[in-house]
């Protein structure tokens, strides 16, 4: 059976905005992965990226994202970025994951092999020890020959007021004093993007800007292409005439006869349902209205005067065309939710 939706991943874009992260920030790169590469697809991203000479290693969220990661022979280190539950310790380690530990009260359970990037806390008040008991927590892990790592992460680094940003790499910095030569990381992608090279800085770790997505205030700092471009199907044409409704609760209604294509794309792929009135698709050169409500796994558009048939492949977001920022404005939803939310039903197509 064939897909009715693709996201296009381009591996140059990737490669690209790697490049361009690391030069900027002046260290490798931990690229997360995390929520299937941020709906890009973590087999397709692997894949585009394990050979880059900027990438130190990948970052996962959940016990379960790392497993699938080793599965893929990544060639380099994965790091947990979350607490794993006691009875998944063992397996982890043996898989050779560098854990997360956030409370002196992880240690005791820790297998003799684990290996740790300390998280320090320093105001996102998510996970981490909290900066005064990090230098205690962190010759733990050393007596034990444990400690690989240092991190914390910043709340606010796309904040164009980085003061706070500021406060927790100063934080960051005393604890980094106490625990000398722990290779250490802060940045996301924002803290790349706004403070490039930071002194005593080993690794960063830029999610959605590795994909190719910058916060508006940060978009002229380096040239990042985005790495996605999602394609749907059209599914039928038809005329709707002048006077009809269309889709659930008949939110439009035509004016004068409409050639309608039904695209095969909706919510459950990832097009949120809450751009419904706003949302265009780019076809044949041009943007076209969305009609009516977004459904499930379709969509209606306004085709009028275009020849458009079943079968023809329509761009959704992309590069040169809409991007996400305008889909999920729409949405009402962030980069991260629109890209994270693309479904299971979409297929990961890598392309140079
Ligand atoms: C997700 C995540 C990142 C990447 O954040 P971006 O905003 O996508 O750059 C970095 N570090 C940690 C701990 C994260 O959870």
């Amino acid at each position: 059976m064939q897909p009715r939706a693709r996201a296009h991943l381009s591996a140059d874009a990737l490669a690209h905005n790697l490049r361009g992260l690391s030069e900027h920030a002046g260290v490798p790169l931990i690229l997360p992965v995390k929520a299937n590469a941020y709906g890009h697809g973590l087999k397709e991203v692997v894949r585009a990226s394990r050979e880059l000479p900027q990438l130190w290693g990948y970052a996962v969220a959940m016990p379960l994202e790392a497993a699938e990661l080793v599965a893929l022979n990544p060639g380099k280190p994965v790091l947990l970025l979350t607490p794993a539950a006691p009875d998944e310790l063992r397996e982890l380690t043996d898989l050779g994951v560098l854990l997360h530990v956030s409370s002196p009260d992880e240690l005791a359970a820790l297998p003799p092999a684990a290996r740790v990037h300390l998280k320090v806390d320093t105001g996102m008040n998510r996970l981490g020890v909290r900066p005064e008991q990090a230098a205690e927590v962190g010759r733990k892990l050393q007596e034990r020959g444990q400690l690989a790592g240092l991190y914390t992460h910043l709340a606010s680094a796309d904040d164009p007021d980085l003061s706070s940003a500021r406060r927790q790499l100063e934080l960051f910095a005393q604890v980094r004093a106490e625990l000398p030569g722990v290779p250490a990381h802060a940045a996301n992608g924002a803290g790349v993007l706004a403070f490039g090279r930071l002194p005593g800085m080993a690794l960063a770790r830029p999610g959605l800007a590795s994909y190719g997505y910058a916060p508006a205030h940060l978009a002229q700092v380096l040239p990042l292409r985005p790495v996605m471009t999602l394609r749907a199907r059209v599914g039928a044409v038809h005329t709707v005439r002048a006077g009809e409704s269309v889709s659930y609760g008949g939110l439009w209604t035509a004016r004068q006869d409409t050639l309608a294509a039904t695209v095969q794309v909706g919510y459950a792929d990832g097009y949120p349902r809450n751009a419904s009135g706003q949302a265009q698709l780019w076809v044949q050169g041009q943007r076209r209205d969305v009609l009516g409500r977004i459904c499930m796994d379709q969509l209606m558009l306004d085709v009028s005067g275009l020849d458009v048939k079943p079968g023809d492949w329509l761009e959704v977001w992309g590069e040169d065309s809409i991007r996400p920022a305008e889909v999920a404005a729409w949405g009402g939803v962030a980069e991260y939710e629109l890209l994270t939310g693309v479904g299971t039903r979409v297929e990961r197509v890598l392309a140079d």
